[in-house]
């Protein structure tokens, strides 16, 4: 029996422990916060967005970055693999708009217990509580992992700390560094998906706020005022700037880009009618404006008190 190791107990660490002790190895799943899956758990507003019921080629085409890396973990453990393994465990889940997938009972909780009754069920001991500080590596091989508590002989560990962001979930980048005594290149973190944040006077007086629009294109401008990245999705304005998938989308060139011009302050530009041209979009609004101005006209006869009778 091998002894694993794994470390952090977000949606990988659960993952990685419930299998390891399936396959037959002796497993301890070591978490720094007083629960399992924090971060999972402020997913879908709460409700825990497991996966989402697209395409392979779809997640491929909608991941930041170099989506075509995930081709062979897809191949292996597609989302669908995901449902058919939670609903052998007896959570059940439900589709919503867009493809999103949420537990039945709208639950982050019940997500989070299935995952402890499958580790219990696997004899997974999990010590909460626990942050590890550091992996013991001899002759090349993992052979322990230490943490504030304790050292611990180990076969192999997996690190499934999670990134840098949402640091009170647990996730306070603690993996890179173990990665890096391992050996291992890190390259530079930047933040993705975020919402993007405004000084604009229209967008602190707040008139736009809650504002959301449809299959919107929104740009990222290079200094030059050239365009940096575009992303054609929908936007929301918010009290702070801006979010909805787009901004998610747009926001690492938003970084990046303050990182080429040195400045904090980005340009963006929003295309609300993307498929038309300068001529269409002019015909367009010009037939809006008269179909508003023949409907006020309408209104206004309609509103009008009847003639009095001398
Ligand atoms: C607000 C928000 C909304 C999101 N919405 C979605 C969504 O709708 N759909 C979606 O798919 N994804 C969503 N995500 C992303 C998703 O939550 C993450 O991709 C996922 O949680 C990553 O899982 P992970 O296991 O890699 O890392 P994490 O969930 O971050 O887990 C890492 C774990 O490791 C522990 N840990 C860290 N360091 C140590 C240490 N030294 N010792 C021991 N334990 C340690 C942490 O405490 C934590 O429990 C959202 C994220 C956020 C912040």
């Amino acid at each position: 029996m091998k002894q694993i190791i794994v470390i952090g107990g977000g949606a990988a660490g659960l993952m990685a422990a419930v299998i390891a002790g399936r396959e037959g190895a002796r497993v301890i799943l070591l978490e720094k916060m007083n629960m399992v899956g924090k971060k999972m758990g402020i997913t879908g507003k709460g409700r825990c967005n497991i996966t989402n019921s697209a395409d392979m080629a779809e997640f491929i085409k909608n991941t930041p970055g170099n989506g075509k890396f995930l081709y062979g973990a897809y191949e292996r453990f597609s989302n669908e693999d995901l449902l058919d393994l939670l609903h052998s465990w007896g959570l059940k889940t439900k589709v919503e708009r867009g493809g999103r997938v949420f537990p039945e009972s709208d639950s982050a909780l019940e997500v989070r217990n299935t995952f402890m009754k499958i580790l219990k069920k696997y004899n997974v001991q999990v010590h909460l509580n626990e942050p590890v500080t550091s992996i013991t590596v001899k002759d090349n091989r993992v052979v322990g992992v230490t943490t504030d508590k304790e050292q611990y002989a180990c076969d192999a560990a997996i690190i499934c700390t999670g990134g840098a962001s949402y640091p009170l979930t647990g996730s306070t980048g603690d993996g890179y560094k173990f990665a890096q005594d391992l050996g291992h290149t890190i390259t530079e973190l930047f933040p993705t998906e975020v919402p993007i944040t405004s000084a604009e006077p229209f967008i602190k007086s707040n008139r736009l706020k809650g504002l959301s629009l449809k299959d919107v294109e929104l740009s990222v401008l290079k200094k030059n005022g050239k365009k940096r990245i575009s992303h054609q999705m929908d936007m929301l304005f918010t009290h702070f700037g801006i979010s909805g998938p787009a901004a998610l989308r747009c926001s690492q060139f938003v970084y990046k880009e303050q990182k080429n011009q040195k400045t904090q302050h980005i340009s963006m530009a929003i295309d609300a009618f993307p498929e038309l041209n300068h001529e269409q979009l002019k015909q367009h609004i010009t037939s809006l404006s008269s179909s508003e101005q023949r409907m006020a006209k309408d209104n206004d006869s309609k509103e009008k008190p009847p003639m009095q009778k001398l």
